[in-house]
């Protein structure tokens, strides 16, 4: 497995030559089994498969949680190999950004100004700026997205659309641990009560998922949710995962989504209806 730590030793590398289709996986590190089952995906998929690990700072509000965002390369590197990847890329910022990061505003509708980008103001931004210099730098064939980050696969989907029609984006079921919480890099940093707390959300999305009146149930499961101490809910709602609004009809909702604080960890999860 090649580890690559800055973009020109990349570039050389992909201007060598890449034999077959290459699949590329982004990440932030801190591997679980949720980047495990992309990269299986992109095993599959392709020949040759990327893997890039990178803290991406310009997609971060609060410089707490970049701050405190884990990090654990050795073992992500041997995460990475026991799946099969071919290569590793894990610039520093400075080095893929080429110099200071910085990310230009995005306006595209409701996908970068609706739930996610209304509570965390200028992540999208970040998230465009950072996919479109690594789509730029590795040239992939396909790049494999978790559904966890579902507003993030509408917007990387339309970033290809307008920007990056050379590669397919292919997003990837959301996977979650034994006791229902969806899987994130995060989730180390709840405490042990936080972590029953979290398992509310999932909870809340199965009721949904289970009721015939969708809407009547979101409205209970707000008002639970929202009683329950310890839990900061941003938003519980319904949206369609191709135009991600909060004005979406009822009748096009794909997906129920749910995000919330525990112990001042940010928490994101959803349901296919
Ligand atoms: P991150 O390292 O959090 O930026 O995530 C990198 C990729 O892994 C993104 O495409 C995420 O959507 C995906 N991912 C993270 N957690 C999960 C999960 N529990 N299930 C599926 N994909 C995930």
């Amino acid at each position: 497995m090649k580890i690559f730590r800055t973009t020109s030793e990349l570039i050389k590398w992909r201007k060598e030559g890449v034999l077959g289709l290459l699949g590329f996986v982004p990440t932030m590190g801190a591997l679980h089994e949720g980047h495990a089952s992309l990269l299986r995906s992109a095993r599959k998929e392709s020949d040759v498969v990327v893997l890039s690990i990178l803290v991406n700072p310009t997609q971060f509000g609060d410089v707490s949680d970049l701050e405190n965002y884990p990090k654990t390369l050795e073992k992500d590197l041997k995460i990475a190999e026991k799946e099969g990847v071919d290569a590793v890329f894990a610039p520093t910022p400075e080095d893929l950004y080429g110099g200071i990061p910085s990310a230009d505003n995005v306006d595209w509708g409701a996908i970068t100004s609706d739930f996610e980008a209304e509570f965390r103001p200028g992540h999208f931004n970040g998230v465009v700026a950072v996919v479109d210099k690594l789509f730029t730098t590795i040239n992939s064939d396909k790049a494999f997205f978790g559904e966890k980050d579902l507003q993030q696969v509408a917007v990387i989907r339309r970033l290809a659309l307008l920007h990056h029609n050379e590669v397919e984006i292919v997003s990837c079921d959301l996977i979650r641990d034994s006791d229902e919480l969806a899987l994130s890099s995060r989730n180390i940093r709840l405490s042990r009560e936080g972590r029953t707390i979290a398992l509310e959300l999932s909870k809340s999305l199965k009721a949904i998922f289970n009721s015939s009146n969708k809407v009547g149930q979101i409205r209970l499961e707000t008002s639970r949710i929202d009683a329950i101490e310890g839990l900061d809910l941003d938003y519980l709602a319904g949206v369609n995962e191709v135009t991600y609004s909060k004005n979406d009809d009822p009748q096009s909702w794909t997906h129920a989504i749910i995000a919330a604080e525990v112990d001042g960890v940010r928490l994101i999860d959803n349901i296919r209806l």
